[in-house]
This record gives C-alpha cells, sequence and structure tokens, in this order.
C-alpha cells in the first residue's frame, strides 16, 4: 500500500509513520509536510533515509503540490493542522487556512485521483465541553459544538469530508480522538511544557484552578487505533477514540512532579484560557466492538516512558523550542 501523510513531521504524524513502517514491511509512505514551528525533519531522522519513505515539503492548502504528492497513493491519512489552542486564539487566520482550506484542497484531490480512502484525523474538541462532575461522554451521535478556533476548524474539516463521502461517494473515515501525549510532542502542549518546566526546576504555569478535565492517550496508541480504522474500519464512518485515562490538568501536573522527584511548590496557577473547555471524555463502545481496539498503555506507563523520553531528549527540546 501507498500512503500519503501529511502533517508527518509533527508530533502524532511522526509516531504514525515510525508506527506504520515498523509494522507495514511492504508499504511505502509519502510525508507531505510544510515544517511549520510544529513540524521537525529530525522527529523522523531515523527513517529518513529508509528506501519505503519519501519526504516532500510543501502546504496542503497548494493544489498542485497536492496533486504531486498523492499521486500514486492509494490512501491518505490526513494529520496535517494548526493544532495549538491558545495559538487559535492569538492568530485564528492560520487555522482557517490550513485546516479547512488545506483539507478541502486534499478532498478535491482525492476525489480527482480516485484514493481508495481519505482518513482524517480529527479531535474530540468537535464536541465542545462537558460537565465537570458529569459522567457523560462524547460519542459518534454527539452534535457538535466547539468552543475555540481551533475546534470549530477542526469541526469545519470533519463536515467537509463527511460531505465529500455524501456528495461524491469518497471513501473517507474520521477519527476523533482525545488528547494524546508522548515521544516529540512539541513542548507549548501541556504534558511536555509540565516535564520541560519541572526539569529546569522552574515555576508550572497550570491555568485557572487545574480542574480542567482531559482524557489521555499514549501516541502509539492513536497510531494502533488509526491502523484498525485503515485496515478494518467501515467507509464512510465515524470512530471516536480515547486512551481511557481521564485526568485533571493538576493530577497531571502532581504525577510529573511526583515521578520526577520535584515539589509541588512549583505550581503555579495562571488566569484561566479564554473559553477554557471544563471536560473531555470519550465513548469508544463502537472502535472496540468493531475494529477490536483497546489502548494498551495505561495513563501511569504512559507517563512514565514520556518522562524518561522527555528526559533523555532535552537537546531536542531546547532545539525545537529555539
Ligand atoms: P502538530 O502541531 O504536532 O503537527 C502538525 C503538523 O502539520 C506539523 O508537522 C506541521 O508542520 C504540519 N502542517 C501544519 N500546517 C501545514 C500545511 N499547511 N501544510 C502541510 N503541513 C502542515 O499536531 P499533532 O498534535 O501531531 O496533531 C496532528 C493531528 O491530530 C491534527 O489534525 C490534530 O487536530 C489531531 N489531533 C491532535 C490531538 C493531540 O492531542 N495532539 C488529539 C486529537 C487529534
Amino acid at each position: 500500500m501507498n500512503i500519503l501523510v501529511t502533517g508527518g513531521s509533527g508530533f502524532i504524524g511522526s509516531n504514525f509513520i515510525r508506527y506504520w513502517l515498523g509494522n507495514h514491511a511492504d508499504d511505502q509512505i509519502v510525508n507531505l509536510d510544510l515544517l511549520t514551528y510544529a513540524g521537525r525533519k529530525e522527529n523522523l531522522g531515523d527513517i529518513a533515509s529508509d528506501p519505503r519513505y519519501t519526504f516532500i515539503q510543501g502546504d496542503i492548502c497548494d493544489a498542485a503540490v497536492v496533486e504531486k504528492a498523492m499521486s500514486g497513493c492509494d490512501v491518505v491519512a490526513h494529520f496535517a493542522a494548526e493544532s495549538h489552542v491558545d495559538r487559535s486564539i492569538t492568530g485564528p487566520a492560520a487555522f482557517v487556512q490550513t485546516n479547512i482550506v488545506g483539507t478541502y484542497t486534499l478532498l478535491e484531490a482525492a476525489r480527482k485521483q480516485g484514493v481508495q480512502r481519505f482518513h482524517h484525523i480529527s479531535t474530540d474538541e468537535v464536541f465542545g465541553s462537558l460537565e465537570l462532575e458529569g459522567t457523560d461522554k462524547f460519542s459518534e451521535t454527539t452534535p457538535y459544538d466547539p468552543s475555540s478556533p481551533y475546534s470549530a476548524t477542526k469541526a469545519g474539516s470533519d463536515h467537509l469530508v463527511r460531505a465529500y463521502f455524501h456528495t461524491f461517494g469518497l471513501p473517507v473515515t474520521i477519527s476523533n480522538c482525545t488528547n494524546n501525549y508522548g515521544h516529540y510532542q512539541f513542548p507549548e502542549k501541556l504534558i511536555p511544557l509540565m516535564i520541560s518546566k519541572a526539569l529546569k526546576g522552574e515555576p508550572l504555569p497550570v491555568y485557572g484552578d487545574g480542574k480542567n478535565v482531559r482524557d489521555w492517550i499514549h501516541v502509539l496508541d492513536h497510531a494502533k487505533a488509526i491502523e484498525l480504522i485503515l485496515t478494518k474500519g467501515r467507509i464512510g464512518e465515524t470512530y471516536c477514540v480515547s486512551g481511557e485515562a481521564e485526568k485533571s490538568n493538576l493530577e497531571v501536573v502532581r504525577t510529573i512532579l511526583q515521578q520526577l522527584g520535584k515539589d509541588e511548590s512549583l505550581i503555579a496557577f495562571v488566569e484561566d484560557r479564554k473559553g477554557h473547555d471544563r471536560r473531555y471524555a470519550i465513548d469508544q463502545s463502537k472502535i472496540v466492538a468493531e475494529l477490536g481496539y483497546r489502548p494498551s498503555y495505561t495513563f501511569e506507563a504512559g507517563i512514565a516512558d514520556t518522562i524518561t523520553w522527555y528526559k533523555e531528549n532535552q537537546d531536542w527540546v531546547t532545539k525545537v523550542s529555539a
């Protein structure tokens, strides 16, 4: 199988490419990535010379580049996006451009070239926010209610992908996944930011009261879920994916401090993010029942693995943060 991965030099895309090539010896991957601040060639330095891997630097909004990159590909796995909520508040334009116009450009090329599958990687943030104290969860049938320019543009891209299925019969699938963590995550996101600050003995900035809850998944479990959808998922379907680990931000930060042997006095509460969603949680019964998905990492094992990686790769953190 020939796969076009978009955004393969970012956090989840690079982990997915490494995972896929490790498990599918005969497949070829083309990675189309603009290399924004979040995309780094060195995230895939270990496979750069693998004959099954081709890198193209380019913009998913550029139709000519996209058509060339997609040529000869059977499957598209679309990860490329502007992905940081805080940046979407200070500068939404790039989010509208990449997340909506970029997805449209890819869908048009996929339609022209007749790809066998277009898989769109999306987020649970499109569903909005749940009550902090409640037990409700998002599922494939939850109405969309995005709160930030990031989640609104991801919601827009999900709708476009579905429209291309219903209108043009493009063979699509969508996954809406919870918060990821793991190796190579850009250190602006909660877990790598807190690990890096704790390692330096700097204050750990926690938004608001720190009670906001997220449902955490190790990035390799996300890669496994996408593999199951690509190999066994039903065309036109959406699958919600979770790591089955609901934690408040404060719990996450305390776990990191504990594992690094640092004092909780490093926690510094800061002004809350505008429109900060209180709780996300996913009901993933569909992917469990239909595709046999189950996360293999507990949060405790996954966070220990991630802390070890960041401890050993502080030079990467320094380089990407420069
Ligand atoms: P990331 O920011 O680490 O990586 C995004 C990648 O896309 C980067 O390599 C960047 O260079 C590339 N890119 C950005 N704009 C581009 C453009 N115009 N053309 C080509 N490439 C471009 O993001 P991530 O955390 O790896 O997220 C990947 C996908 O997964 C996104 O679609 C995101 O919405 C989704 N997602 C992320 C999470 C999470 O917790 N990180 C959870 C659920 C879903």
